[in-house]
């Protein structure tokens, strides 16, 4: 069989790296950290930084074709691979996802709204910004966040109540978002092959707490009609992308049933875990797929659920839930249970 390269070795490499394993691809991944999850899984580590040259070309050498787990692996490292093997979901993805303004100006372009934005260079831009927005909105870096981190909240803030913030937060180019006030958050993974089939899961109603993400719902308590027109904007993503790939869309639901898109993510997502306990075929198998040029498989759902991660020691939790005959749990074999970081998952099937 053939061997597809992954780019990062944390959970969602190894998940990646087991769908493929069950599908007979071997897998080689490259990431610096040697003692990674997904080391533990993938038939071959190349321990190297994700921009290392050699290393790169050595990935190209070993792979027929190429992915990734997560975002912000670096554009010149995906176009330096797409000049010798195939790399899904392709580098213009990576280019839009990477920078929060890119990526709404991208999202807006095609007609697909989001949150009010402007983009932040300087502690009196963000005075003139919060001013436009009433005093209310989310101040964000514009690249390299995740889990919440590099945020911070203003409710009502005075015209000068923002002063330095934008030093305070290491003078590096920001955004400002308007505060919405959803009524809830949902996302929806979707997939594109490379025949340009497309096929989407049902979309998960999830909660965030202190920035991460605690759980994901399915079905979401939403109509009908949002969920088309949640469907229907990831599938208009896939298209304008020339996506191959699995796809995380999030979306903020408004007390009106009307959607803006939060942010996108080129690769599987953490509010997909659930998909391996309640769909036949999971989002990892469906990127393995996509990516390796076979037919998708069905996005279809046989159980509602409730999928939880187990953040810092609330792996502990991991004995009792296995006692539960309805919980399907997932450890990534992470040594250290840091606070805040992603040790396991569980899904919880509701029927
Ligand atoms: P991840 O990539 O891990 O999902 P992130 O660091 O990119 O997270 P966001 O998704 O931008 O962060 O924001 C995290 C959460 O903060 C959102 O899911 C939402 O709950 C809240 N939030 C973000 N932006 C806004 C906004 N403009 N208005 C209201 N709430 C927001
Ligand atoms: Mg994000
Ligand atoms: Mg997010």
């Amino acid at each position: 069989g053939s061997t597809i390269g992954i780019i990062g070795g944390g959970q969602l490499g190894r998940m990646l790296a087991m769908a493929a394993a069950r599908l007979g691809y071997r897998t080689v991944i490259l990431e610096p950290q040697a003692d990674c999850p997904a080391s533990q899984v993938a038939n071959s580590q190349i321990v190297a930084a994700y921009d290392d040259s050699a290393a790169l070309a050595e990935l190209a050498r070993a792979s027929a074709v190429v992915t990734y787990e997560f975002e912000n692996v670096p554009v010149s490292a995906a176009e330096f691979l797409a000049r010798s093997v195939p790399v899904f979901p392709p580098a213009r993805a990576l280019e839009v996802s990477q920078d929060r303004v890119v990526e709404k100006s991208f999202l807006n372009g095609i007609g697909i709204p989001t949150a009010d934005f402007r983009a932040i260079d300087s502690d009196e831009d963000l005075g003139a910004a919060l001013d436009a927005f009433g005093g209310a909105g989310v101040l964000k870096t514009r690249r390299m966040g995740y889990d919440g981190k590099g945020q911070r909240l203003f409710r009502n803030a005075a015209p000068d109540g923002a002063n330095g913030s934008y030093t305070a937060m290491g003078s590096v180019p920001l955004i400002l978002e308007a505060f919405v006030s959803f009524d809830r958050e949902i996302s929806v993974i979707a997939a594109r092959g490379r025949d340009g089939a497309l096929s989407a899961y049902d979309p998960a109603e999830n909660v965030h707490s202190s920035g991460i993400l605690h759980s994901s719902t399915v079905p979401a308590t939403i109509s009908p009609q949002t969920a088309r027109s949640a469907t229907e904007a990831a599938f208009a993503i896939l298209e304008a992308l020339d996506y191959v790939g699995v796809i995380g869309v999030e979306f903020f639901v408004l007390p009106n049933g009307s959607l803006l898109v939060n942010e996108i993510a080129p690769r599987v997502h953490n509010s997909g875990h659930w998909t391996e306990a309640a769909c036949a075929n999971s989002q990892f198998e469906q990127h393995i797929r996509a990516i390796a040029g076979l037919p998708l498989g069905s996005a279809a759902r046989h159980s509602d659920c409730v999928m939880e991660n187990l953040i810092g020691d609330e792996v502990e939790r991991a004995e009792s839930l296995l006692a539960e005959p309805e919980v399907v749990l997932h450890l990534y074999g992470k040594a250290e249970a840091r606070p805040g970081r992603k040790m396991g998952h569980f899904t919880r099937l509701m029927r």
